[in-house]
């Protein structure tokens, strides 16, 4: 029987969201025994307070510092304690759960992350941003606390289910699918007036605002080349994108002997989640069986990064070192939500971030927490300042 104490960082979002559900449904079918023991949001106090009493959590944290007294409120004669502000959501952090669940979305949620991996937790990761922005930092936390990285990003995931740890020089090439998004065959002439709601309706995944602008801009493939470079010990330069726009193979080890090993299934979180929550058992879910005789056929191209600069400037950065890849990982996060609001077109989402990858220049390689946030904030500021001029321009 599973048994596990889990937290759940970022509960409220899409991953956080399938999290529980999971862990609910497994508790049910007395396939597992999880006791949630903390879980977080930034603003949502009426989702997170449903979400902590639903799962019997003992604390619940929201970041937003206002947001405390009504938290409290909802939680009153439950039994479940709970804190605001970003100092409540590394207590939870810190709380004794051996499972935790990394959903936040972007770097705000390296700091919570390193707490959880400094005592030694078992982290599931979803957080792709905190790799890609603090990727030395967190892999050196996670050796110190000796907890396990388990991945959760379903390419990531994939290869994690298939990836032979004692033989690794044995691997030729890491094989990442990508859906290609939303805007994958569109005539890129009329990706200008690209609105928020047509960019975050992905084909075949269901997932937050952030992480679907990612994936229409292929920026999310080219965070997760960085993200495999760090999980897996494989130079970077063996690292590929394909594209596979029915989403069913969700990435493959080349070994040198020719055999290519993939894990397949339907585009549904939970399967990852559930091998993260599980690993090394399995355990039921309610996804989808994949048949094979319904998908037909299974199309592959190459990624394109003319079209997709994303690709590209993700790919330089993992090749310059240093912290480029958090200036490029900070840029694209406000490129994105000023995107959302209306204050920059879709395609100049690439244009800003290319233009922070050169003005922050940080050759100093980066394990030092402090360095990591100044940089990330420099880079914030130069892709606020970048926005601003672009909408003076319109
Ligand atoms: P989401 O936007 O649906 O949820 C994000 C969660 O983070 C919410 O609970 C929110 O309250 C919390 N949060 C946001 N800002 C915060 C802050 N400043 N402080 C504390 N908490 C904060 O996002 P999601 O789609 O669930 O994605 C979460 C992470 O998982 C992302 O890094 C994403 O790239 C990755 N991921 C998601 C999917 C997916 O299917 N959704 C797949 C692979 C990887
Ligand atoms: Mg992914």
């Amino acid at each position: 029987m599973l048994k596990r104490r889990a937290t759940i960082l970022g509960a409220t979002g899409s991953v956080g969201q399938t999290t529980l559900t999971l862990i609910d449904a497994a508790n049910k079918a007395g396939d597992a025994e999880i006791e949630v023991v903390a879980v977080t949001a930034n603003s949502k106090v009426e989702e997170l307070a449903e979400a902590a009493i639903a799962c019997r959590a003992e604390f619940a944290a929201i970041a937003n510092p206002h947001a405390g007294e009504e938290l409290a409120a909802r939680l009153v004669g439950t039994g479940i304690k709970s804190g605001a502000g970003p100092k409540a959501i590394l207590d939870a952090a810190a709380m004794d759960a051996d499972w935790v669940m990394a959903a936040i979305v972007g770097a705000a949620g390296i700091e919570p992350l390193l707490v959880a991996a400094e005592r030694g937790a078992d982290i599931a990761f979803a957080n792709k941003e905190c790799l890609v922005c603090a990727g030395d930092a967190v892999l050196e936390a996670m050796e110190r606390g000796g907890g396990k990285l388990l991945p959760v990003d379903s390419e990531h995931n994939a290869i994690f289910q298939v990836f032979d740890f004692e033989r690794p020089h044995r691997i030729r090439k890491l094989i990442l699918t990508a859906s290609g998004g939303p805007f994958r065959d569109r005539d890129p002439s009329t990706l200008t007036k690209i609105t928020p709601a047509e960019a975050v309706k992905h084909p075949n995944w269901s997932m937050g605002a952030k992480i679907s602008v990612d994936s229409a801009t292929m920026m999310n493939k080219g965070l997760e080349r960085i993200e495999a470079a760090y999980i897996f010990p494989v130079d970077k330069d063996i690292i590929d994108i394909v594209v596979h726009p029915q989403s069913v193979i969700h990435s493959m080890v080349d070994y040198v002997d020719g055999s290519v090993l993939a894990q397949l299934g339907t585009p549904d979180m939970t399967i990852p989640v559930a091998s993260a929550l599980a690993w090394p058992d399995r355990i039921n879910t309610p996804a989808e069986q994949l048949d094979l005789t319904k998908v037909g056929h299974m199309d592959f191209y190459p990624a394109d990064e003319v079209r997709f600069p994303a690709l590209r400037l993700a790919r330089e950065s993992l090749d310059e070192g240093g912290l480029a890849t958090c200036v490029l990982n900070a840029a694209n996060e406000v490129a994105v939500a000023a995107f959302l609001k209306g204050h920059l077109p879709f395609l100049d989402i690439a244009g800003v971030t290319e233009h922070c990858l050169e003005k922050v220049r940080s050759n100093n390689a980066g394990s030092d927490l402090s360095e990591i946030l100044a940089t990330d904030k420099l880079a914030r500021d130069h892709a606020w300042q970048r926005v601003e001029a672009l909408a003076g321009r319109a």
